[in-house]
């Protein structure tokens, strides 16, 4: 049973000697007296908010030093004593990074029905990072037809999204992002109207009043620091700001100040931040909205896969330079 450990608290940018990987030799069954599930392993999907456990600032969900690290992932039920599961069922939720684990209260997971969709689209689209776009988007921006919409991280897991479903809200859609390859994907295959990169164009505010000459109504926040600076700087009256992450903090000892947040004042701005989890009763209706858009190919996703857990940590770190070009999925297994 091949395993990530995670092996410290992290200060600055994680790096791979953060993580080892090991193999422990268990038996492929539940153990004596178990209620629980053995689960095997497919996808495991990298999330930034995983890097806000490493800190050395520890909370009461923090990692644990010389312990398994875990994150969302999809996994197959190898075998099962629980009423509500049987062997073969397919889940999504909170796993362990290792290759089979024994969860004792598989309640938290999410059955998976769908399955003429790829699996691993329950990383990403149809998991975690598709709540977050789907319902932050609908939920928190609150977009019209016809509203400009900026969105950072723009080919990532949440902002790729972000972008289709203003798309077919009737919104003007810019997008963000820091390589050619990525520009190129916002542009021809996920149809932003208009993107800038933001290393080739660093004065955002030059960038974003480019754009938007006319100013932005709703900003999807992925980023922060200097590129919230230069938002709030374009943001109309009345303009929206959903506060979904801002992962240019996350491997600072300090945070960025931002500068501009008078204009909330001025221009009546609202910035509301939220959590995936909070939508997580929501699952069935997110499902009923966003399958049919997979299905008539009116929403494209873009996956980076690795493989195998030893692939993991690289590909974990890769999100804090921009490596991955789309939802960054470690595949363990495929059945
Ligand atoms: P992505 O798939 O977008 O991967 C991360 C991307 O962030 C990188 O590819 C890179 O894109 C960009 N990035 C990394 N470092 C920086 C930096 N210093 N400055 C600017 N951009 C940077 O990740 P997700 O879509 O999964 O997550 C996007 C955001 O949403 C994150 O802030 C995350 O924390 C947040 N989030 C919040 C949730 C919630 O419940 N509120 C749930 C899920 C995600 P590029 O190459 O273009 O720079």
């Amino acid at each position: 049973n091949k395993q990530v450990i995670f092996r410290d608290y992290v200060n600055g940018f994680p790096k791979e000697s953060d993580f080892i990987i090991t193999t422990a030799t268990i038996p492929l069954k539940l153990p004596q007296g178990s209620n629980g599930v053995l689960l095997k392993t497919l996808y495991l999907s990298c999330d930034p908010f995983m890097r806000m456990l490493m800190d050395s600032q520890p909370s009461s969900f923090s990692y644990s030093p010389a312990s398994l690290l875990f994150g969302y992932g999809v996994a197959k039920v190898f075998e099962s004593a629980h009423s509500d599961f049987n062997k073969g069922d397919l889940v999504w939720g909170m796993l362990k990074w290792e290759e089979y684990s024994v969860v004792e209260d598989p309640e938290k997971f999410i059955k998976i029905h769908h399955t003429d969709v790829p699996l691993s689209y329950y990383t990403g689209i149809l998991g975690m990072p598709g709540i977050t776009a789907y319902f932050g988007f609908h939920d928190i921006c609150s977009p019209k037809k016809g509203e400009y919409v900026f969105v950072s991280a723009a080919s990532g897991a949440v902002g790729q999204l972000v972008g289709q479903l203003g798309k077919l809200m009737g919104c003007y859609v810019v997008g963000s992002a820091r390589s050619r390859e990525k520009i190129e994907l916002l542009k021809n295959k996920f149809g932003f109207d208009d993107v800038f990169n933001y290393k080739e164009e660093p004065d955002l505010n030059a960038a974003l009043k480019r754009c938007f000459p006319e100013g932005i109504d709703i900003y999807f926040e992925n980023v922060g620091g200097k590129t919230l600076d230069a938002v709030l700087l374009n943001m109309r009256p009345h303009g929206r700001i959903a506060v979904c992450g801002m992962i240019s903090q996350y491997n600072l000892d300090q945070s960025e100040g931002v500068h501009n947040l008078m204009l909330l004042v001025r221009q009546r701005i609202r910035m509301e931040g939220f959590r995936a989890p909070d939508y997580f009763h929501l699952n069935a209706k997110f499902l009923e909205a966003m399958l049919p858009y997979i299905r008539e190919g009116k929403i494209s996703y873009v996956e980076d896969t690795v493989h195998g857990l030893e692939s993991g940590p690289t590909a974990l770190i890769g999100l804090f330079s921009g490596r991955n070009i789309g939802k960054q999925v470690v595949a363990i297994s495929t059945e």
